[in-house]
């Protein structure tokens, strides 16, 4: 293959986490053992240093259907309303007229709170349940994938681009980064949030790792994509957003001076090593060992007798369950809030979903796969903390 950002063929497997089903692919009781497995690969770029899956399963197989909703979880909804205030109080407070563009606008969570703040508002979003419900709440969205065709069809520009998570998994991401800038306005902002690859690593969160996010960034990498493009960032902040994210700022090259904590970023990249080969075989013989950790903690419990469910069916707890080899002997079942999941069974480990409204009993494990809400969830089960409940974090991010 050739990297998707540079398009150097000096690529290298840093991360192997073998054959994995696609992980957003909840099945219903008849499919369970026939998801078809495909390989989950990392490969490091000599060149560019960027990291990315050697293997693309068709992004129609990818996007079509799935049932992730931002506005199901109130943090995440929190974070984007804090991040649309931050970014008009920083950049366009004063401006009477200005529009803003949500790529992969989901159910229209991130356009809601631009809305709020007098923005003209776009979102556009592939997959047919989230932008239906955006629509129907008067959200616009366009149902598509966004890239240089569509930008140039939606004919107009931007003040605000926002793009949350989803450049980890565009497969057309130089006609992405194209319509971009096609969109941008000549002072307009693109915010890209995204999961920072350098904290993944050091929180050993390799269930990050699964087939939708193709391409897995730093700084100094997303940098060097944009720059390809006509664009580039000026600036980037941390955020505890799943588990340590990255809002990063970028606009038009010519108009791009970059900030002392931008800067401090990329110095901080290079002293790790964050982009070279020896740091991920550092990570993947730790996450080997967090394997047998993990596993003698729930045969332990099973030896106890005691009861372990799974807590939240995020699609990153897919690629845990299937790397560590769990199965419904370990995990009796995934308790989840999102009513979609109803009557769903998790792809390869074969877990079955439960919607947690409707247990009669908990647990005494919870073994917690959403443990970057680690504090919502500790928050909001006091009482059954207090009555002896076990909510064990298989991933304990750092603090930010
Ligand atoms: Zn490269």
């Amino acid at each position: 293959m050739i990297c998707r950002v540079c398009d150097s063929t000096n690529l290298t497997t840093a991360v192997d986490l073998g054959v994995q089903p696609w992980a957003n692919h909840f099945l219903k009781p008849p499919d369970v053992g026939r998801e078809p497995v495909y390989p989950l690969r990392v490969v490091l770029c000599a060149q560019c240093g960027t990291a990315q899956l050697d293997y693309t399963v068709p992004k129609e197989t990818m996007f079509a259907d799935h049932t992730y909703l931002s506005g199901t979880t109130k943090t995440l909804s929190d974070h984007f309303r804090d991040v649309a205030k931050k970014v008009d109080g920083r950049f366009f407070a004063n401006r009477p007229r200005k529009a803003m563009l949500d790529i992969g606008s989901n159910d229209g969570t991130q356009l809601q709170h631009y809305r709020d703040l007098g923005y003209e508002i776009l979102g556009v979003e592939p997959a047919k349940l989230p932008s239906e419900i955006a629509n129907n709440a008067g959200l616009t969205t366009v149902r598509a994938f966004f890239n240089a065709d569509t930008a140039r069809s939606i004919g107009r520009k931007f003040e605000v681009i926002n793009a949350s998570g989803v450049f980890f998994h565009l497969e057309e991401l130089h006609s992405v980064t194209d319509g971009i800038r096609i969109s941008l306005a000549a002072d307009g902002v693109f915010v890209i949030q995204f999961l920072y690859m350098k904290r993944i690593v050091e929180n050993d969160a390799f269930d990050q790792i699964y087939h939708e996010h193709l391409l897995y960034y730093n700084v100094r990498t997303l940098d060097k994509l944009l720059r390809r493009h006509g664009l580039a960032l000026f600036d980037a902040e941390l955020s505890p957003i799943h588990g340590g994210s990255i809002i990063a700022f970028a606009t038009h090259a010519e108009r791009a001076n970059p900030s002392e904590r931008l800067k401090a970023f990329g110095r901080a990249e290079d002293e790790a090593g964050a982009n070279t080969l020896e740091w991920y075989f550092a990570f993947q013989q730790r996450i080997a060992e967090r394997k047998t950790e993990n596993l003698a903690f729930l045969r332990g419990c099973r030896a106890a007798g005691k009861r372990v469910y799974g807590l939240g069916a995020p699609v990153k707890g897919n690629t845990l369950l299937n790397y560590y080899g769990i199965g419904p002997d370990l995990i009796e079942c995934l308790t989840e809030r999102n009513p979609h999941r109803r009557g769903l069974i998790a792809p390869g480990s074969h877990i079955p979903v439960k919607i947690e409204d409707e247990l009669t009993a908990p647990p005494d494990v919870y073994y917690v796969l959403a443990w970057n809400f680690k504090t919502e969830i500790l928050a909001r089960n006091q009482d059954l903390i207090a009555k002896g409940v076990e909510f064990f974090f298989p991933v304990n991010p750092k603090e930010i």
